[in-house]
């Protein structure tokens, strides 16, 4: 059960049983919850979130940490592990296989996929109850910004409109083998309620943050330059010598109502 790690895979195993028993605190399994983990690895936090919640779907990408993990996980719980890129897995359709509540999903992220991974689990939110992830400290400061700050960006509107973003830990080099070059910590995300999300079509908001944030030095009118004039902007309350940096998440959604007025008028 020490497999080489692969760096292809950004394999770094958690061994340090302090951390692993602080994020399996902070995520608190019970008997009924649909857990979900992503990149299980050699089975870290596997084995204890099996062990509290009795059962748990894992989805791993490496088929030779299968077979092992497998074999560790069956006097615990039940394991259905699936052997799949986590970009590719329809939470949605995996909650309602697992009888439809909303899925708890947990892992110590891959790093190098970790925001494509974020922007998958936003985009299935409404079949998701919670997240709790391991990701590079910057990732986690970048997610959790507010406006104004050096680190605000398109992570931080994005994830900030679908969830709310709880920072809950840090976690040294030294605890994953082999250590990564960066800190990491620990994050937990809470899909916003029906009620708390924008009235905005999603891939919109998504076109109008990337081209705000897109050339962050220039002011929001020629940032935006093609997709909302001046006049649109100031229409919504937004001073076009802005800079995206300066607007809080729910400035954008306004932009982005407009974009879609404008583009359906
Ligand atoms: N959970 C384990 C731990 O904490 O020790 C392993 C964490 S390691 C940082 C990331 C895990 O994600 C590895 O097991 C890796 O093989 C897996 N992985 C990498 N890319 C993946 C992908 N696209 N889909 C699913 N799993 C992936």
């Amino acid at each position: 059960m020490s497999a080489r790690p692969k760096k292809s895979f950004g394999q770094h195993f958690l061994h340090d049983t302090r951390y692993i028993d602080d994020i399996v605190r902070a995520i608190a399994p019970k008997a009924d919850d649909t857990l979900v983990e992503i990149g299980p690895g050699e089975g870290a936090l596997t084995l204890p979130l099996l062990a509290a919640a009795g059962t748990l779907t894992a989805i791993e990408l490496d088929t030779d940490l299968i077979p092992a993990l497998m074999a560790r996980a069956a006097p615990v719980g039940l394991l259905t592990l699936l052997q799949a890129d986590v970009l590719k897995v329809d939470f949605g359709a995996l909650a309602r296989e697992r009888g439809g509540a909303p899925l708890r999903i947990a892992g110590n992220l891959p790093y190098y996929i970790s925001s494509p991974i974020l922007f998958h689990c936003i985009a299935h939110a409404t079949a998701i109850r919670d997240m709790h992830f391991m990701l590079q400290k910057e990732v986690v400061d970048r997610m959790a910004a507010a406006p104004g700050s050096k680190v605000y960006g398109r992570l931080s509107v994005m994830l900030q409109l679908a969830c709310h973003v709880v920072p809950l830990f840090e976690v040294p080099p030294a605890a994953f083998r082999p250590p990564p070059k960066v800190d990491s910590a620990v994050v937990r995300l809470v899909p916003r309620a029906a009620h708390e999300l924008p009235a905005v079509d999603a891939e919109m908001l998504q076109q109008l943050v990337k081209a705000a944030f897109g050339q962050r030095r220039k002011t929001l009118g020629n940032a935006l330059r093609g997709v909302l004039d001046a006049t649109a902007i100031r229409t919504v309350g937004i001073d076009p010598q802005a800079r995206a940096e300066a607007l809080a998440p729910a400035d954008f959604v306004r932009l982005a109502q407009q974009y879609a007025a404008l583009r359906t008028a």
